[in-house]
């Protein structure tokens, strides 16, 4: 579904990647982690060019991610994204939000986006606060239609970047509670998080990575009660 191969980013003369090679099947469950700094965004944010890339390749379903406008639509249609801050459109209802893309870039009518942004509202269990605008929603209730928005996308994949590190704890459940489902109904993600019980509970894997590279990768059994490099041994010191 996703394969990065010698990947290599750079920001001017820092490199904040460097080579760079994974590997994603269709409905794998990755969770990324490491230190702030370490490329973890970075990472995730090349997949559907919300950053360009210097060397390696990128495929995304079987495209090869290039500087071309075409491909990059096309990788994106495939790729949703939930960040931190929820981005949600502030002058647009909730409905809205989630009806927007879908009419631009997929060329649905209004009675199918509304019906399609019904369903996901719904999956996260939202669908009452419909008529609302973001402002009027809690952290988490935003964070979900976040979620549902880009669900409507109708992805083959959903890239989450610490979609819990802005929430008051008492919220973060629900969001995590949301991406549980995504991950149980089948959902190929890679989620940066540092909520270390849902990479128990969801992922097949866990990256971690420093300085920009991918320095251990392992299963989560494996990757808490084993770790093999010292760096990865101090990053869960800090951390659990
Ligand atoms: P955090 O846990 O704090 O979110 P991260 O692992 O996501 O960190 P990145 O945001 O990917 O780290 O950043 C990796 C490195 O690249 C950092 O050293 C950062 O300062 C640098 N960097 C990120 N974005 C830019 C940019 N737009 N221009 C220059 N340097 C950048
Ligand atoms: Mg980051």
């Amino acid at each position: 579904m996703i394969s990065m191969t010698h990947v290599e980013k750079w920001y001017g003369a820092f490199k904040a990647l460097s080579d760079i090679n994974l590997s994603v099947r269709q409905g794998e469950r990755i969770v990324l982690c490491g230190p702030s700094g370490s490329g973890k965004s970075t990472l995730i944010r090349c997949i559907n060019h919300l950053e360009a890339y210097q060397k390696g390749r990128i495929h995304v379903g079987g495209i090869l991610l290039t500087d071309a406008s075409s491909t990059i639509n096309s990788i994106r249609r495939e790729v949703g994204m939930v960040f931190q801050q929820f981005n949600l459109f502030p002058h647009l209802t909730v409905m809205q939000n989630c009806m927007l893309a879908p009419m631009r870039s997929l060329g649905l009518g209004k009675a199918e986006a509304a019906t399609t942004a019904r369903k996901y509202l719904d999956r996260v269990r939202i669908l009452e606060q419909a008529e609302k605008y973001p402002a009027q929603l809690s952290g988490g209730q935003q964070q979900r239609v976040a979620i549902a928005r880009a669900l409507c996308m109708r992805p083959r994949v959903m890239l989450f970047d610490e979609p819990t590190s802005a929430l008051d704890p008492e919220m973060v459940k629900e969001v995590l509670d949301t991406m549980i489902g995504l991950a149980e109904d089948g959902m190929t993600m890679i989620c940066v998080t540092h909520e270390m019980g849902f990479a128990r509970q969801v992922a097949d894997r866990v990256i971690f990575m420093a300085s920009g590279s991918i320095v251990e990768e392992a299963p989560p059994a494996q990757f808490f009660s084993n770790p093999t490099h010292e760096r990865t041994k101090k990053f869960l010191g800090d951390i659990l």
